[in-house]
């Protein structure tokens, strides 16, 4: 079979989505709209959207705009699509340079060279952890969200390049809070415990199912005030404040999960604005 020309295959891929060709033509060929940077959120409001889309997920609008959560190690650039009463438009944006500095840390060797004994446990802590990630229950939440210590302190860099006692791991996809022990530690938004337990690094910790896809994580507690399954409210003491786990002393290490991306919770603790696009 001859190739189709570009006209004609413009119109089979229209035909095939039940889109405009004009629209199927732009989000073929359109230029960044916007640079962001990894670990942010974008914003793009309209009127009678039905859904937003990104990397092949799907989700609902809140407060009359599309929010796509751009993952702290996302490169390159991302198209975000969204269908409303006019039919599927998109925008692409693309992702600048990672912007967050190094941190050099030192732990006990075990967090960073775990002994064979506990390798097995890291990995099935990984994957009840990474089965969260997928969660897209019914939102629960409005933004801002809360704050996880009341007051909250200042500080908590997100983003850091991380190195261990000399050896580089994973960038910090949360936020460093210093506290005393014991302080309380509160749900961010009203949600279900999706998981409180003692993890290898994260110590005890408690995940929170906000709903749409969020997700907020509070580690290193020195004690869980909640039970997987529980129902909690926004304000509701979770735990407090401790330093189990890979810590360098007490604080509360609080992090966000949206639609899978690790985002900076300043963005949706109402800190620091999206990024809008048009
Ligand atoms: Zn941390």
């Amino acid at each position: 079979m001859r190739a189709p020309a570009a006209a004609t295959l413009l119109a089979l891929v229209s035909a095939a989505l039940g889109v405009p060709a004009a629209d199927v033509a732009r989000a073929a060929t359109a230029p960044a709209v916007a640079t962001v940077v990894p670990g942010s959120v974008v914003r793009w409001p309209g009127v009678e959207l039905a859904s937003c889309e990104m990397k092949g997920r799907r989700w609902q609008p809140l407060a009359d705009a599309c929010w796509y959560p751009i993952d702290l190690e996302l490169q390159g650039s991302v198209e975000l699509v969204r269908r409303s009463s006019a039919g599927v438009a998109s925008r692409t944006v693309a992702i600048g340079p990672y912007p967050y500095p190094t941190q050099e840390l030192t732990v006990e060797e075990k967090y960073v060279a775990p002994p064979k004994e506990e390798l097995a446990r890291i990995e099935r802590e990984r994957q009840r952890v990474g089965a969260l990630f997928a969660l897209e229950t019914p939102r629960r939440f409005s933004l801002p969200l809360g704050a996880p210590l009341d007051p909250l302190p200042a500080g908590g860099r997100f983003g850091a390049r991380r190195v261990f006692n000399a050896q580089p791991r994973s960038p910090h996809s949360g936020a460093d809070f210093r506290a005393s022990p014991g302080t309380v530690v509160r749900a961010v938004a009203d949600g279900r415990v999706a998981l409180a337990e003692e993890h290898y690094f994260a110590g005890r910790a408690v995940y929170l199912d906000h709903g749409d896809g969020l997700l907020s994580m509070s580690f290193h507690l020195s004690e869980i005030l909640v039970r997987t399954g529980d129902e909690v409210r926004r304000g509701q003491e979770i735990g407090r404040v401790g330093a189990t786990g890979r810590v360098t002393g007490p604080h509360l290490h609080f992090g966000l999960r949206w639609h899978g991306a690790r985002v900076d919770r300043a963005l949706l603790i109402g800190e620091v604005s999206p990024v809008e696009v048009r």
